[in-house]
């Protein structure tokens, strides 16, 4: 009746997990934009926490090296921009190209799955049941038909907005530039200034390269970005130089329970398409795979939207459990305290570098 069972918009570490496990027992389309160089490539700061570390061990997943960056960072430089105030914090992140991890997440897909790289043009409930998707691939414009659709196709949802459009999620919009590194030493930070953003900014070092990004409330958000940097260079040293890259898009911040959304009568939504971001750090793999989990386990129930609505409780908790951590993080005040306190922090005395013999 159908040309397939489920239809997989997106393969990012939602959609590609997603489609991994269904592809086992369902006849899975699977679309997305070609990933890397002209394609797509997510504006991301490539960081693998603990929780996406969990999330993959729990399908005894190790990654590759060749994903790996150099160089890996122990700690994150946490800054108070307007009350200069700089304290050093332990992370365990492992620090990888984005591009090259979403791609062997895709690689990862079983055969049997149809994977197609193109871009979704439409999202249309049939009649009968089941979706039908138009999309354009190199030969041109084509459709299929499918008895599910899975939305996995980020912050700025085609599925969510052809199929939810009352739903209106918080956003902000991430901007990201690379530059040559050009500071004396590779570092992780992690910026906060309320005169230019009710969010926070960061700064990685990648392979030769130094990125900056922050995320921003929309109006204004190039030019407090620009003034962010301007700070950040004339008061706190930080080398930027010509950009060799500027990307941006747009990120969802969860405030209450209407943030998310899983989706109803046979279309789901996985990942920050149904809104399954952290709203204190922006870390998003972690929920990305564990939703994509959680739907795998549910669409074979009798009623698989309620199923997987109901598994994916403890990921909305958890995440508004992370928002009460935001005032500690995002109050000036609070935030000066618990930097003032020393609490978790750790001493930092730089090591002067020598080239590897
Ligand atoms: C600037 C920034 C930095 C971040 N840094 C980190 C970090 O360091 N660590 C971390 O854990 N999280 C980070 N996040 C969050 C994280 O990137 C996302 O939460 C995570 O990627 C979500 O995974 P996903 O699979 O749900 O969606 P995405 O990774 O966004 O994947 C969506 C996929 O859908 C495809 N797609 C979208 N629309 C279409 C269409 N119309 N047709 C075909 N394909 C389509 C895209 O090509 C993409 O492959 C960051 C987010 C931003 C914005």
């Amino acid at each position: 009746m159908f040309d397939y069972d489920v239809a997989v918009i997106g393969l990012g570490p939602a959609g590609s997990t997603f489609a991994r496990l269904a592809a086992d027992s369902m006849k899975v389309f699977a679309l997305s934009r070609p990933v890397g160089e002209g394609g797509f490539s997510k504006p991301c700061g490539g960081l693998l926490s603990s929780d996406a570390q969990k999330a993959l061990s729990r399908f005894d997943l190790t990654l590759p090296k060749d994903i790996l960056v150099d160089p890996q960072i122990f700690s994150v430089r946490t800054i108070d921009l307007k009350s200069g105030l700089i304290r050093h914090y332990q992370r365990f992140y492992i620090n990888l190209d984005r591009d090259r991890f979403d791609s062997w997440m895709a690689s990862l897909i079983p055969n049997s799955a149809d994977i197609v790289r193109g871009v979704c043009r439409s999202i249309k409930r049939l009649e009968k049941g089941g979706f039908e998707i138009a999309y354009t691939d190199s030969e041109g414009e084509k459709r299929i038909t499918a008895r599910y659709v899975v939305g996995a196709d980020g912050a700025n949802s085609a599925v969510r907005k052809s199929l939810f459009p009352q739903k209106k999620f918080r956003s902000y919009v991430s901007i990201q530039q690379w530059f040559d590194e050009k500071n004396d030493s590779p570092f992780y930070s992690c910026i906060f200034d309320p005169d230019t953003s009710d969010s926070c900014s960061w700064s990685i070092s990648k392979d030769g390269k130094f990125i900056f990004g922050g995320a921003f409330a929309p109006e204004n958000c190039r030019e407090m970005f620009e003034l962010q940097k301007q700070k950040l260079s004339e008061k706190f040293g930080f080398k930027f130089g010509v950009p060799v890259k500027t990307e941006a898009c747009m990120v969802l911040r969860p405030k209450t329970l209407a943030d998310f959304c899983t989706g109803e009568n046979g279309a789901f939504l996985i990942g920050e398409a149904a809104g399954f971001i952290s709203p204190s750090s922006f870390e998003g793999v972690s929920w990305a795979i564990n939703s994509a989990r959680l739907l795998a386990q549910a669409i074979a129930a009798q009623n698989p939207n309620k199923s997987y609505h109901r598994l994916t409780r403890t990921i909305r908790l958890k995440l508004l459990l992370k928002r009460l951590k935001c005032p500690f993080m995002y109050h000036p005040l609070l935030r000066r305290w618990v930097m003032k306190s020393g609490l978790q922090t750790i001493e930092v005395t730089p090591t002067q570098r020598r080239p590897l013999e």
